[in-house]
């Protein structure tokens, strides 16, 4: 059997997540809020699966660069796997830079940055965009040179690694502070005090920062989050609001040059009205809500069952159809479009909870085709249609109602 083993991250970072959950709990120290913890596992969520496809499209991608187009032939020894190392490191500080520093990149980063705590839940705040833009840059080493093989290996430690440094539980580690990116100094990076901004862009080694002038040591209390925070937990808001942003300043930029600007720029360049003006028509700030018990346990029980959905379509994916492939990516987006919006208290959740029925009920005959189960599909879809308004209000009165 061919299995995915790429499945067990979800098992692995999530024990590091109760873990810490349990530590900061026993030491009185309040890391973590439920609203915040929900959105960051959900935008990890989606780009685990989204993963699934950018991965195998890089790895085709890397390998005809270095097959056409590579500079030097390395082979695979110790001295090449120390120069693709550090090679990497250096390619991922300036990606992580000019992720801050350039609009159109910022817009794929900026997610990582939204939420105001700082835990393992946050390391999992990573979009599919971030993952594109990421694997762009490193485009530039299949062309030096560098096999697709060792430079996936290279990936999934880069991919470890740095969900380790989201933690206000570690403090700060003696001389592997001169060396290696700790929870220190990517503490500093996610804060919002002015004397942190843009600095500390390091993934594994602090020396890059050191080198070209963005290091700074953690002496004063990290703020976290944006300088101007989101305060949603739309899924959709959170990823799309800067993109939309940028298309407004785009618009409204009046010369080409002024447009080329709004690309290339920096955030800094982009008029804060247009956030405000936006958040007006698509978004309301939703940060104060009280969350009645029920409703806290039916979005935990949700994530629970998209992660354990997550971890068998990753385990099995050689074995699933292209179409069934496609239903369940689109299951695990809906799941967390909808716990976000639960956070939101949205009232139209329960379309979408009607669409992921829908889909599970044809994933499920898709794999047990039998007549018996087909008709009492049909049945209960035709009574759910019948008594739609009904449901939809009992259904909204068990969550919302205190
Ligand atoms: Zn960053
Ligand atoms: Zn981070």
């Amino acid at each position: 059997m061919k299995l995915n083993y790429i499945a067990f991250a979800i098992p692995f970072f999530a024990s590091f997540m109760l873990l810490e959950y349990y530590i900061s709990k026993r030491k009185n120290r309040n890391v973590h809020h439920f609203n915040e913890s929900v959105a960051n596992l959900n935008v990890g969520i989606v780009e685990r699966i989204t993963d699934l496809l950018t991965t195998g499209t890089f790895y085709f991608i890397f390998s005809w660069l270095n097959a056409n187009f590579s500079i030097f032939s390395i082979e695979s020894s110790a001295t090449t796997w120390i120069l693709l190392f550090f090679a990497t490191d250096l390619v991922w500080y300036w990606y992580h830079r000019l992720g801050h520093t350039v609009n159109v990149f910022w817009a794929t980063h900026i997610v990582h940055h939204q939420s105001d705590d700082f835990n393992y839940t946050a390391a999992a705040r990573i979009t599919v965009f971030q993952a594109v833009a990421r694997g762009l840059f490193w485009c530039v080493l299949p062309i030096i040179g560098f096999k697709a093989e060792m430079i996936t290996v290279l990936l999934l430690i880069h991919g470890t690694y740095p969900f380790f440094t989201h933690t206000q539980l570690v403090g700060k580690l003696g001389w592997l502070e001169y060396i290696i990116v700790t929870p220190s100094h990517h503490r500093v990076h996610h804060s919002s005090n002015p004397e942190y901004l843009d600095k500390n862009y390091g993934d594994m080694l602090i020396i890059w920062d050191k080198f070209f002038g963005t290091y700074i040591e953690e002496t004063t209390e990290p703020q976290y989050g944006l300088t101007k925070s989101l305060e949603s937990y739309s899924f959709l808001w959170q990823h799309f609001h800067y993109v939309l942003e940028l298309t407004v300043a785009f618009r409204m930029a009046k010369t080409f040059r002024k447009k080329l600007n709004v690309i290339f720029g920096g955030p800094n360049d982009i008029d804060e009205r247009i956030r405000v003006l936006l958040e007006r028509k698509f978004s309301n700030k939703t940060v104060d809500i009280q969350y009645s018990k029920k409703l806290i346990n039916a979005i935990i029980s949700k994530t629970i069952i998209t992660m354990g959905v997550l971890f068998f379509t990753i385990l099995f994916s050689e074995y699933i159809t292209a179409s069934v492939m496609f239903l369940l990516a689109g299951f695990i987006v809906l799941s967390v479009i909808v716990t976000g919006a639960m956070l939101e208290q949205k009232k139209w959740i329960f379309h979408l909870e009607f669409l992921r029925i829908g889909i599970v009920s044809y994933v499920v005959l898709s794999f047990f085709p039998n007549l018996l189960l087909l008709s009492v599909i049909v049945l209960l879809g035709i009574v759910g249609v019948l008594f739609y308004q009904t449901i939809h209000s009992k259904y909204q009165d068990f969550l919302f109602s205190a």
